[in-house]
């Protein structure tokens, strides 16, 4: 295999095609790290996304894949997943150098995670089965699950392999067929994709993708006619607008939006083992991780022991160069990413935040980086706690009761993931019940498997990735009644 950077600049893929946008329309791909232009990709215009749409309802109509039995279909995932393994290194230096990843990191959830979720979906593509219903009629009552057909992938910056791999495994098992636009900021994985796809068997057309920005090329897959689902990932303000367009077009629709959840330390925890978790759920991915948890709630009488150890150990937390091994904290994916950090800490400070660590920029080669920071004694109802922020910013509060913990970790608009560390079994139980999220983690933080539905309530969206039931948000059900008079 090739990456993008052997073999020349970025191009459509479109019905098995490389091809520059139809007004020749390119943009830069910048290396977080370096601030410098690493490649360029053609920037697809509504025209180009047209021609992909044509080509994936083509590729549907025709059988070629959705007239495949599923264990067929699944034989080509399995291959899929078999070639991110056997180009696990270059695949995972393409992400770092594209979203600035840590290298470890890519290798370890990335890459590892992306072969996984093809894997799991290639072995549920045998399962695609239906049911017969008891019925009193006089009649044999049977249900049949078939693709729903054409479905536009739309992903964010921070996890483009996986967060991709998470609609192309299921779309794909299911029998769609599928144009995916990646963030602009992050597109060099998805076309590596599409070169593993074709190796794999994926036939011409199946399979496409359209790199460009959200108003111009993303606008027109929400709302192309031809398109029959949409599979988006990202912020709740662009998801809300892609929901109502969706709307209108009776379009089905998958939301995975944004978070900022709530990591609760009740005053039974094991505080040694917690420090782990908690950082790690705010550095994990520099911050830039939906499913992070930059809120940090203390039983009061833990409160300035964990405020002392996280002043700390965080300053260790290494940063830097994501090519090196060591490194666990690399550069914001892009400028505006971090522009954005250094403002809620500036907001932070006039708020009334203590900085218990951080709360500045690294200068490094010219890089996106901001050191891991730490903000306590913020109210509950400050932006800074209530907003999404995105980075490698944890803030810590203190609560006096399980109610008040529960109402705080609930108090605002998201509901993508939450947490607990607790040692009581009961505990552990009744809190998980009373978080208002699509996963809890108790004594963990980011344990995630393809096995494991995810995705969120309230403004972090609706509907299920990974599990079975993402294999449904890509099938629809058809009955088949036969009379026996
Ligand atoms: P974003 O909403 O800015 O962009 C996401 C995608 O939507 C990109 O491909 C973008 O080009 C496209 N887009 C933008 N405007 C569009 C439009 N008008 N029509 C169609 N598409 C359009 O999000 P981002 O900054 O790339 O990612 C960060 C956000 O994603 C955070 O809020 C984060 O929480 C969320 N996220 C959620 C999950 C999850 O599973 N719930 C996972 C990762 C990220």
């Amino acid at each position: 295999m090739t990456t993008t950077f052997e073999s020349g600049p970025g191009r459509l893929f479109i019905g098995g095609q490389w091809r520059e946008a139809a007004d020749g329309a390119r943009t830069d791909v910048i290396d977080p790290s370096t601030g410098q232009v690493v490649t360029t990709v053609a920037e697809a215009s509504a025209a180009d996304v047209d021609a992909a749409v044509q080509a994936a309802r083509q590729a549907f109509d025709n059988g070629a894949w959705s007239g495949l039995s599923g264990r067929e279909r699944g034989r080509v995932l399995h291959r899929v997943a078999e070639l991110i393994r056997e180009n696990a290194d270059e695949i995972a230096a393409l992400e770092s150098r594209d979203v600035g990843k840590p290298i470890t990191l890519c290798h370890a959830v990335d890459v590892t995670n992306a072969a996984n979720d093809y894997e799991y979906y290639a072995s549920l593509a045998w399962t695609l089965d239906g049911a017969t219903r008891d019925t009193p009629l006089n009649g044999l009552a049977y249900t049949r699950r078939g693709p729903l057909g054409v479905v536009a992938a739309i992903t964010p910056f921070n996890f483009p392999l996986i967060l991709a791999g998470s609609k192309i495994g299921p779309a794909l098992a299911a029998g769609n067929t599928v144009v995916h636009k990646p963030a602009e900021e992050t597109p060099l994985s998805a076309l590596y994709m599409a070169e593993l796809l074709k190796k794999a068997g994926v036939p011409d057309g199946v399979f496409n993708v359209v790199t460009g920005t959200g108003p111009v090329a993303g606008e027109a897959l929400l709302r192309n006619p031809g398109v029959d689902k949409i599979a988006f990932t990202g912020s709740t303000a662009v998801g809300r607008h892609a929901a109502s367009v969706a709307g209108e077009g009776l379009k089905s629709v998958t939301m995975e939006l944004g978070g900022n959840a709530a990591h609760i330390v009740f005053e039974d925890a094991d505080v040694e083992k917690a420090i782990g978790a908690i950082i790690k759920g705010f550095v994990f991915n520099t911050g830039q991780f939906c499913m992070g948890g930059p809120r940090l709630l203390v039983a009061r009488p833990l409160y300035e022991t964990v405020i002392g150890i996280l002043s700390q150990a965080v300053p260790g937390v290494p940063v830097g160069d994501p090519r090196n091994p060591e490194t666990v904290v690399g550069p914001m994916a892009g400028e505006k990413h971090l522009k954005k950090v250094e403002e809620y800490v500036e907001l932070a400070r006039k708020e009334g935040g203590r900085i218990v660590c951080g709360g500045e920029r690294l200068d490094l080669n010219g890089g996106f980086y901001y050191r891991p920071t730490v903000i306590a004694d913020l109210a509950n109802d400050s932006r800074v706690v209530q907003e999404e922020i995105f980075g490698p910013v944890l803030t810590v509060q203190p609560f006096d009761s399980e109610d008040e913990a529960v109402e705080m970790a609930n108090s605002t608009p998201y509901g993508l993931a939450s947490g607990l560390q607790t040692t009581n079994l009961a505990r552990a139980h009744r809190v998980a019940d009373r978080l208002q999220a699509g996963i809890v983690w108790v004594n963990e933080w980011a344990m995630l498997d393809p096995a494991v539905p995810f995705g969120g309530v309230k403004a972090s969206g609706f509907g299920r990735e990974y599990g079975p039931e993402a294999l449904e948000a890509y099938t629809k059900v058809k009955s088949v009644v036969v009379s026996l008079d």
